[in-house]
């Protein structure tokens, strides 16, 4: 099912690099040399390998459908081929041009004042205005069978509050890009030229100010410290003099919260000195260009193309998708768990589902055993891990049935494509916040079937793998053993791991947040944690430094499911460490784009790709007994400094 192949180790003589000192570029140099990454794309190899030859198919099956020539499965699909349909429409998008947002960004304009956005806030929001916060219904942290309403600041243009910095070059210059951008927008807008220039610059200034008060991404990588209760009056005291009663009384009648939950608690209280009577108009400036930025795709190709620039300078992607594939993407996203159930049917047999199964299950029934002869728990802790162990549940490959919403779900083909998708929006943000007082489904899923990724939902404690990443390198029916242990079953370890990382672990077996740790144990938690940090910080990659602690939580995870995997291959008679070390290092196989590369440094709570093939195995004594690897190669470090938390 691979578009390529990934790997390709050199032969030694004409390759200089040595597995002992590089494992990611031992295993995959010849494979990086020659890769070439598609212009419309940030990066090329391991995950991205995947998802490219499954778009490519899936693509060709939207288009087939959307001709008449391959069966539609069922009446949701059809909804999608509708969407799908409307993006490829370039002659009405184009009769449409600006006008179907018109009268969106007319209705920001036209608000007089505070008291007037009080009236209009729940209609205007639901059609996509930004209010000066942002809103929504997740699952409470402390009673994982419920749901709270959250609140959170406004996002800023910027990827991380850091790029507002001073001494931040490069984010100056991104601002350009989108200065530039927006104004190219804004001249198909009614707006005079003077009015453009005025607009734009209301809103760089109030993001600014947003920007101020807002999380960074190190902040937002602690999950933990989302949860944040307060009373509901006091909230609304916080956010005056916007009328918050007002607004979550027509959300929700007289049946008003107690609390609510705030994720950004300095934006919020601090919210006064970005918002206020004096900001007002700067304010509704800014509402009316970011309504514009993030709707414009959906308006003509040019205005499209024009839309992405922005994010294009921040990936460094030359080119942005041809109009098939963006209307399959528009299409499949919008309909994804309907469209992730068609591709697991279809391509993810029975018999890879069973095999996998039983993976996970013994992988977790060796961490258990890990657990059980742990060193730093007491036995009151262990017990408590092994509970959340035996009760994590295992969602494979796809749903069974697609969540009920999607036949809900109204598509009327006669629309504009802007105003289908913003009839879409609108549907999918009420049913978001009805689930307020509705019991948490546990059904649900958090990945469709077609994502080449997986997941552990620390408030489920549940882990996901979809249909997609169940294919080589990561795991094949073909495969050894060991590659599949060095592949996929690192792979569960990692997100069963995701259960005990510095988040995860101040959850209990139900989701909840709760303490279950003796003081003494989670002393040595920590400390492990800390190690953890030291061993990845500051680590010179990319243009930048590694954020030990914005990555400390992944890192956990890989160290922990290379750690049960080792312990699988141990039991194994004749067990082959090169194959799976190999393909631990063939997994992260990825070439991007510097500029994308850079991003992720700032952003990713995963390490970059080379620092997650090399690091991990040197933290085991099977990498140096293996591959014979000695104090003067590069991938030693001292037995002492070697960290194995799980
Ligand atoms: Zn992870």
């Amino acid at each position: 099912m691979k578009a390529t192949p990934i790997g390709g180790e050199r032969k030694h003589m004409e390759n200089k690099i040595r597995i002992q000192d590089d494992l990611y570029h031992f295993v995959n140099d010849e494979w990086l040399e020659k890769a070439v990454i598609p212009e419309d794309r940030s990066s090329v190899g391991g995950f991205a390998d995947l998802d490219i030859a499954l778009e490519k198919m899936l693509m060709k099956l939207f288009k087939d459908m959307a001709e008449g020539k391959e069966e539609i499965p069922n009446e949701n699909f059809g909804k999608a081929i509708a969407i799908y349909k409307a993006a490829m429409n370039t002659k009405k998008r184009d009769e449409d041009g600006i006008k179907p947002i018109l009268k969106d960004l007319h209705a920001i304009q036209s608000i007089k004042s505070i008291t007037e956005l009080n009236e209009k806030a729940h209609a205007l929001s639901l059609k996509g205005m930004r209010l000066p916060f942002n809103y929504g219904v997740d699952v409470d942290m402390k009673n994982s069978l419920v749901h709270s309403f959250i609140l959170t600041g406004s996002s800023t243009i910027l990827p991380d509050t850091t790029y507002y910095a001073e001494d931040n070059k490069q984010g100056p210059e991104l601002l350009k890009v989108y200065k530039e951008m927006a104004l190219e927008l804004l001249a198909y807008t009614d707006l005079s030229k003077e009015e453009q220039e005025d607009y734009i610059e209301a809103t760089l200034a109030y993001d600014k100010e947003v920007a101020k008060h807002a999380k960074s991404q190190l902040e937002w990588a602690d999950y933990i410290a989302n949860y944040n209760p307060m009373k509901f009056d006091e909230v609304c005291s916080l956010l005056a003099p916007f009328d918050f009663k007002k607004f979550m009384t027509e959300l929700y009648g007289d049946k008003l919260p107690k609390q609510i939950i705030v994720y950004e608690p300095k934006a919020i209280k601090e919210l006064k000195e970005v918002w206020n009577e004096s900001t007002f108009e700067t304010y509704k400036k800014w509402a009316y260009v970011r309504c514009l930025l993030s709707n414009a795709g959906c308006l003509t190709e040019e205005m499209r193309f024009i839309a992405g620039k922005y994010s294009r300078a921040l990936s460094g992607n030359p080119k942005s998708s041809a109009l098939e594939k963006y209307a399959y993407k528009v299409a499949s996203g919008t309909f994804s768990e309907v469209v992730g159930i068609y591709y697991g049917q279809k391509y993810f047999g029975e018999e890879a589902k069973a095999d996998v199964i039983e993976m996970v299950k013994e992988i977790i029934e060796t961490y258990k055993k890990r657990i059980a002869k742990n060193t730093f728990l007491e036995e009151k802790t262990k017990e408590k891990a092994i509970l959340k162990l035996s009760t994590m549940k295992i969602k494979m490959g796809y749903p069974d049935k697609a969540d009920p919403f999607y036949d809900e779900l109204k598509v009327d083909p006669n629309d504009s494509y802007y105003d289908m998708l913003d009839k879409i929006g609108v549907q999918s943000e009420k049913h978001a916040l009805e689930k307020l007082y509705k019991p948490v489904d546990r059904g649900e899923w958090g990945m469709p079937g077609h994502l080449v990724n997986a997941c552990y939902n620390p408030s489920a404690n549940d882990i996901t793998f979809p249909a997609a990443i169940l294919q080589a390198p990561f795991y094949s029916i073909k495969q050894k053993r060991e590659e599949n242990l060095g592949g996929i079953g690192a792979v569960i370890g990692h997100e069963i791991s995701h259960a005990f990382d510095n988040n995860g672990a101040q959850c209990d077996e139900n989701g909840n947040l709760a303490n279950w740790w003796t003081e003494e144990d989670y002393k040595k938690f920590k400390e492990l944690t800390k190690g953890m940090i030291e061993q990845f910080d500051g680590i010179e990659i990319n243009g930048g430094k590694v954020s030990g602690e914005l990555v400390v939580s992944e890192n956990i995870a890989d160290n922990g499911g290379m750690a049960v995997t080792l312990e699988i291959m141990s039991t194994m008679k004749d067990a082959d460490y090169e194959a799976y070390f190999k393909n631990w290092g063939r997994i992260w196989c990825m070439k991007g784009r510097p500029e994308y590369l850079k991003l992720l440094l700032s952003v990713d709570v995963h390490s970059p790709v080379v620092l997650r093939a090399n690091m991990q195995p040197r933290n085991f004594k099977e990498w140096y007994e293996t591959f014979g690897v000695k104090e003067t190669d590069k991938m030693y470090i001292a037995p002492e400094k070697r960290i194995c938390i799980w």
